[in-house]
């Protein structure tokens, strides 16, 4: 701990937003770093105290104290190595994680958490400006190989770790390029897509392979993939979208979020598209149905583009601003958020359920909503009751279905392996990562559901570190 005092006498200071007229001009990242001298202030805040609950509310567990005290000296190479033992990439999560570290420190009990995310990111970015993150590849190779299918943060994380312990290892993406959510999910104004080639780059040097274009299970069956490798592990994500099975749901105009952000994302890549396919919200009354984080980034891009006005509609109440008593600390808190793209300009409004959506020549102009409250039954379960005469219309020419995912994509590959499912349809493992086929790894969303590129991360770690043990037993 450098400075006993940091914590009483130096107030969190965040680095802040780009200016909202600046910002809604492009796509460039939105959040901006503090400099040198208030970053190591930043860090000194840190009390490092008896039982670092941030660790335990990080779910790759990362080091805080410790980091945070080599930030304070001015060690980014300590603070960097210290943080790349339980973080394969932490300019990702140091950019878009939700930081449940920072709801779990001891400080946010009755004062302002350490800034632990940017911290996180600023050690990153040190890290590479210094040089410090550079190709290390193994000194020996086992000769054991390995297939990763799918190339988000679980997939990357645990190729990285199989790579690094001397396994020939392939990754596959179906996609024309590597990163999953990170790359073709996530806003360019949330994590600049550079950001993961630079760290491809690392990867590639210390010689992943990585074979994109390549669906498996279309291109490359997986009964072949398992002849080819001694172990496979599947790393597909939870792509299925929740649809709204509603009047109107087939107009003109109606989409899931996901085919908008997509799109959105490869258009800034110089990817073209035909007028009649590409989604926009320029000069629209877009109407963002679901009120989480991918409804949030729907905010923001339509911002980006022009639209006339953006609104979002969640069916849940309005959480409130403060924790209540049944959600204490150190638990994740369940309050308001407030993203940078609702400040830029939004309307929100909660408990209001979608009925249908009308239209005049096949083109969706309305959709109609109304008011709900959440009632417990008589069995104790929160049940949504319609509130009588309280039905109105939204105006509308762009509607983005954000309702969440529901589990891996079944039709191709998991179907053909044969795999086993849990109750929602995610992919079955057991404690090791294993499916019920031999050889047959899962991990990331895929086994867990949509959740989180931390906890993408740490699944993928796991899986990793159980195909080693695996390996030793062939
Ligand atoms: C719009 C949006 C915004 C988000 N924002 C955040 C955020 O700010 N912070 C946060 O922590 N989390 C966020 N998330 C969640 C986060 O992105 C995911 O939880 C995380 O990416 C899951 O990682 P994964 O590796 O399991 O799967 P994915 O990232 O989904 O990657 C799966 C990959 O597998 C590939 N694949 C699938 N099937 C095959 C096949 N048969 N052959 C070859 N390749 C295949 C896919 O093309 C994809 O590249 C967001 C999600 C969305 C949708
Ligand atoms: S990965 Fe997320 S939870 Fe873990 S330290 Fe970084 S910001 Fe906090």
């Amino acid at each position: 701990m450098g400075n006993p005092k940091g914590f009483i006498e130096i107030k969190r200071k965040e680095g802040g937003n780009r200016p909202i007229h600046e910002r809604v001009l492009d796509y460039g990242e939105v959040e901006q770093t503090l400099n040198e001298d208030d970053r190591i202030l930043q860090a000194s805040r840190c009390m490092d105290c008896g039982i670092p609950f941030c660790q335990w509310g990080c779910p790759i567990m990362n080091n805080m104290p410790e980091w945070q005290h080599a930030i304070y000296k001015g060690d980014w190479k300590r603070a960097s190595d210290l943080l790349h033992i339980t973080n394969n990439f932490p300019e990702f999560t140091g950019r878009i994680c939700p930081a449940p570290c920072e709801k779990a420190c001891v400080l946010a009990i009755n004062e302002e958490p350490v800034t632990i995310r940017e911290n996180e990111a600023a050690t990153a970015e040190k890290a590479f400006e210094l040089g410090y993150i550079k190709p290390k590849p193994p000194k020996i190779r086992t000769g054991r190989s390995i297939a990763v299918v799918g190339s988000g943060p679980a997939g990357l994380a645990c190729a990285d770790l199989l790579n690094k312990a001397g396994h020939s290892v392939t990754l596959f993406e179906k996609d024309e390029a590597v990163g999953g959510l990170l790359r073709f999910g996530i806003p360019d104004f949330k994590l600049a897509k550079n950001v993961i080639d630079r760290r491809i780059d690392v990867l590639l040097a210390e010689g992943l392979i990585i074979k994109t274009n390549t669906d498996i299970g279309k291109d490359i069956s997986g009964e072949e993939l398992l002849k080819s490798f001694d172990v496979v592990c599947l790393a597909i994500g939870a792509m299925k979208p929740r649809d709204l099975s509603i009047e109107g749901r087939n107009l003109n105009g109606v989409h899931f979020a996901m085919d908008f952000l997509t799109q959105q994302n490869r258009f800034i890549q110089g990817i073209k598209f035909d007028d009649n396919k590409r989604i926009t919200a320029e000069n629209k009354h877009v109407l963002v149905i679901g009120g989480g984080d991918t409804g949030s980034d729907c905010v923001g891009t339509s911002t980006r583009q022009k639209a006339k006005s953006v609104t979002q509609i969640e069916i849940l109440p309005k959480p409130s601003e403060k924790r209540t008593a049944d959600n204490p600390w150190p638990y994740w808190a369940n309050t308001l958020k407030t993203s940078s793209s609702h400040e830029e300009g939004c309307e929100r409004f909660w408990s209001l359920a979608t009925k249908r959506f009308l239209g005049e020549k096949g083109i969706v102009k309305q959709a109609e909503v109304v008011e709900i409250k959440w009632e417990r039954d008589s069995a104790g379960k929160f049940v949504m009751k319609e509130i009588e005469g309280t039905t109105r219309l939204i105006e509308t020419d762009l509607v983005l279905l954000s309702l969440g995912f529901l589990h891996p994509v079944p039709e191709g590959l998991v179907n053909e392996l044969g795999l086993g499912l849990d109750q929602k349809g995610n992919i079955l493992i057991n404690k090791k990562s294993t499916t019920n086929r031999a050889k047959v790894f899962a991990t990331g969303d895929s086994v867990s559901g949509a959740s989180l590129v931390v906890r993408a991360i740490a699944s993928g770690r796991k899986a990793a570190e159980s195909i080693n043990e695996y390996l030793k037993t062939i």
